[in-house]
């Protein structure tokens, strides 16, 4: 149980990434930004010192640990960097999770052993350029021809798609059936007909790499497929609350991120004759930002907590929209208290800010967690 305290594991995790992040991510950050670099080095880091491995167990490589010590790894780098956080969670987890949950033993000894370890990047393809939201649209195919699989589609936004070393496609076995003909398969990506037709630039996030994807007759063997049965797509994404927890825990890291930036400055800077945090308006502002970025962690906290116990659909959509539209109001008002310095790139508010937009949308829209909200009620 949690007990709305960190166990003294819990906390002792989180000193010791946050003390990683700071001393090893930080002073890179500026560099990274600019050329829009994930740095895979420090991924490699991260697994050796079995940060990757949290929430898998050991037989896989894996340090153990739970959803909330997950959701602290990621808050303490997306509070240094969000686009790391993001790389990496697509990574640990949509591109981990479903080979966990539902990979045959040699696929878990194959892509998720070295996965969790650092030596294998992992991404996850499922997003088409006229298929977001609505996944069951996608236009994909793989079709069987004796011992093998020949796959032919694009994919659009994927995350990692053109540094992973593999990619969890999702790709119609049976064209009959919508969305329950989907099916998953894990293609490296020196696969002839595997190709990167473009990264993409973006308004923020620039430290996860972002592409399109383009599949022309990739001839993948039949034991690339998932768990090896045909349909595991609708499997896969009954577990994806997962991975809208840990996207709270992003959006809990740059809000802290603003809010840190925020009261530092508001201390430092004088007009008036005093420090602008001494007029009511800024303190409040602060205040305000203060309660909404920790009930965000709660809401994160409680939903991590019930994943553990087994079900938390309801608390990770919850988790997932509260914290990212607080981060938009987190991080709007942290470059208000910052004036016209909040809106130049020497100071890092403007980033917390751009990289914060993102948070609405990606591993489902705002709407689409509400739909997911209002069908667990019932509605
Ligand atoms: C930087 C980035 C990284 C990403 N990484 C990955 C990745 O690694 N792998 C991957 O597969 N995908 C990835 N995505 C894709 C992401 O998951 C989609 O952008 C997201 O699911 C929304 O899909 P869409 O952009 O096509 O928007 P659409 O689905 O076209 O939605 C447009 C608007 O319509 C609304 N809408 C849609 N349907 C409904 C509905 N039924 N009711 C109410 N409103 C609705 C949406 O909420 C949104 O406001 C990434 C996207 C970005 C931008």
């Amino acid at each position: 149980m949690l007990g709305f305290r960190l166990s003294e594991e819990q906390e002792s995790f989180r000193v010791a990434v946050r003390s990683f992040a700071e001393k090893e991510l930080a002073p890179r950050v500026e560099e990274l930004e600019a050329a829009e670099r994930f740095p895979k080095d420090l991924f490699r880091q991260l697994g050796t010192l079995g940060y990757l491995g949290v929430g898998y167990p050991e037989e896989y490589g894996g340090s153990g640990g739970d959803m909330v010590m997950r959701c602290l790894l990621i808050e303490e780098l997306a509070r240094v960097n969000c686009g790391v956080a993001a790389a990496l969670l697509a990574h640990v987890g949509l591109g981990c999770i479903p080979i966990f949950r539902f990979g045959t033993e040699e696929q878990k000894r194959r892509y998720l052993v070295p996965a969790v370890k650092g030596e294998k990047l992992g991404s996850f393809g499922l997003s088409e350029p006229n298929s977001g939201s609505d996944a069951a649209s996608i236009r994909s195919t793989a079709d069987r021809r004796g011992d093998h699989y020949v796959i032919n589609g694009t994919k659009m936004f994927i995350t990692n798609g053109n540094i992973a070393d593999y990619c969890l496609v999702a790709a119609y076995t049976d064209r009959t059936r919508r969305g329950s003909g989907i099916s998953m398969f894990i293609v490296d990506t020196d696969t002839p007909g595997f190709s990167v037709s473009r990264k993409l630039r973006k308004t923020g996030h620039h430290t996860s790499e972002t592409a399109a994807l383009t599949f022309e007759d990739m001839k993948v063997p039949a034991s690339a497929l998932l768990g090896g049965v045909e349909g595991g797509f609708k499997q896969v994404t009954g577990t994806l609350e997962g991975g809208r927890i840990t996207h709270a825990a992003r959006s809990v890291g740059v809000s802290q991120a603003a809010l840190e930036a925020a009261v530092k400055y508001a201390k430092e800077r004088e007009q008036f004759g005093q420090p602008i945090v001494k007029f009511q308006a800024i303190k409040f502002k602060l205040a305000r930002m203060a309660m909404e970025v920790e009930t965000a962690r709660t809401t994160m906290w409680r939903a991590a907590w019930l994943f553990d116990q087994g079900y938390a659909m309801r608390e990770a959509a919850m988790a997932k929209l509260f914290a990212s539209e607080v981060a938009q109001r987190v991080t709007w008002e942290a470059v208000q208290v910052f004036g016209g310095y909040g809106y130049i790139t020497e100071f890092p508010v403007e980033r917390f800010w751009r990289d914060a937009r993102l948070m609405t949308i990606t591993e489902g829209t705002t709407e689409i967690q509400l739909t997911i909200i209002a069908r667990e009620l019932g509605l």
